[in-house]
């Protein structure tokens, strides 16, 4: 058995070289963040070489006696980080990932071609919402249910909830989708849940159906409680594990145990993960996410999260002093969403030319784009930089340096007009290569 270095010197030099990337570069990727040593230690463990198929008890390999009291440790902490009481809620730990883990939700309580309602991608939501273009139905989920997509009033930049319930009570759908991959704000979801007033719909309640929080993004700041609770108002919670939570990469489904509209959701959703849709847990995994739910308990994640929020609206207040225009005006998480249409540039030639600086983030939609290929705005995170020990100071610095970055980008406009350059631009964010960069985030 060798060490990686003398097994294979070409995949250690190219980790090498990821690890100076990472360790170098300014990590402003909001879906991003660094995890901890403890959690990286169980992910590379003998945890990986285990086949356990079904539940902690139920398995359909011998020898997974430890296996089990880890999957059952994993489940209790995750009730625990998210403050749940074990008799109303159910976990399953199971899900290879974000995009696995909504899918099987949606085969558990759908049939094909039942309805969702999702907040649009262009708008701020993630593909597996039920993403499709007016040419072209992209992820599974607009493939195999009918997607209505919801989207923002342009205005504000926050979910429009008038139109929301109005297409709702239209077009009946089986499930409701809050949550986002690009939203400043919290959602609403009392006004997502039940009655307004005696008089007003609430909206999932009034067309009977169900209600799923994907809070992948906002995981972290949930169970520190610094952003509202979607387990008071929803059916089943759905998240990655690996953003602000700051876990191995993977994915989690909290459901009720009570029957919601006749379906017992413990059972849909254990036997949509497995085996519906997955074979053999990853085990390891499970393993770094007991670590990381353990950590989420501490009081040393909860100041972590205070400092992720802080530092957020550090950066945000830093941009709208320079000039930027945020949509819907500021931030209540950990992301800004910045508008870089008046500055006169694109989010994908602010995303190259400080990618080339060394910071990194990412080119997004903002409301009101003409183009979905060339999208007018960058999406901007505090997580990472956050757990590599940044206070609101550095990151009042790091307004300052995107700021440099675009000036630099504008100037650059000027001088490239006309030239070849210019034409190659034009080509790499028109392209459907631009295309899937920004879907596939
Ligand atoms: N849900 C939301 C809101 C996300 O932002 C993402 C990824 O960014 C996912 C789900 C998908 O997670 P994964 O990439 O792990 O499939």
């Amino acid at each position: 058995d060798y060490e990686l270095s003398e097994a294979d010197p070409e995949v250690r030099e190219i980790i090498n070289k990821e690890k100076e990337r990472q360790f170098k570069s300014l990590e402003l990727i909001a879906s991003e963040n660094f995890t901890s040593r403890a959690v990286m230690e169980a992910v590379g463990s003998c945890l990986t070489n285990k086949y356990s198929e079904g539940l902690p008890g139920k398995r359909y390999y011998g020898g997974n006696e430890h296996i089990d009291e880890l999957e059952t440790l994993c489940q209790k902490r995750a009730l625990a980080a998210f403050h749940l009481d074990e008799k109303k809620w159910g976990v399953n730990v199971q899900p290879l990932s974000g995009s696995p883990a909504n899918f099987e939700v949606y085969t558990a309580i759908m049939n094909p071609h039942d309805r969702i309602m999702g907040l649009d991608l262009p708008h701020g939501g993630h593909l597996s919402h039920g993403f499709m273009t007016p040419k072209r139905r992209v992820s599974g989920t607009s493939i195999y249910f009918e997607s209505m997509p919801y989207r923002l009033d342009e205005s504000t930049g926050l979910v429009d909830y008038d139109m929301l319930e109005k297409t709702a009570i239209l077009f009946r759908p089986k499930l409701i989708i809050a949550g986002a991959s690009a939203y400043p704000r919290d959602f609403d979801y009392p006004r997502m849940r039940k009655w307004l007033t005696t008089w007003h719909w609430k909206i999932a309640d009034a067309v009977g159906a169900f209600l799923m929080m994907d809070m992948a993004h906002i995981s972290g700041l949930v169970a520190a409680s610094v952003v509202a609770d979607p387990f008071e108002y929803c059916d089943i919670v759905t998240t990655t594990t690996h953003k602000s939570l700051r876990g191995p990469r993977g994915g989690m489904i909290f459901f009720r145990k009570d029957p919601i509209l006749g379906v017992d959701l413990e059972s849909a959703i254990n036997n949509a993960v497995f085996p519906g849709l997955q074979g053999g847990p990853h085990n390891h995994t499970i393993g770094g996410l007991a670590v990381c739910l353990k950590h989420a308990q501490s009081p040393q994640f909860k100041a972590y999260q205070d400092k992720v929020v802080s530092n957020c609206r550090a950066l945000a207040g830093r941009l709208i002093e320079l000039g930027y225009k945020l949509v819907s005006g500021g931030s209540d998480n950990h992301l800004v969403l910045v508008d870089m249409r008046p500055m006169g540039i694109d989010g994908a030639r602010a995303e190259k030319i400080l990618d080339m600086a060394s910071i990194t983030l990412n080119k997004n939609s903002v409301p009101g784009d003409k183009s979905a290929l060339v999208p007018g705005g960058i999406r901007i995170g505090s997580p990472a930089m956050t757990t590599r020990g940044f206070t609101e100071k550095e990151f009042v610095a790091v307004a300052d340096f995107i700021h440099e970055g675009v000036q630099i980008t504008l100037e650059a406009k000027k001088l490239v007009k006309g030239s070849k350059l210019q034409d190659f631009m034009k080509f790499v964010t028109s392209s459907d290569f631009s295309l899937m960069n920004k879907v596939s985030d």
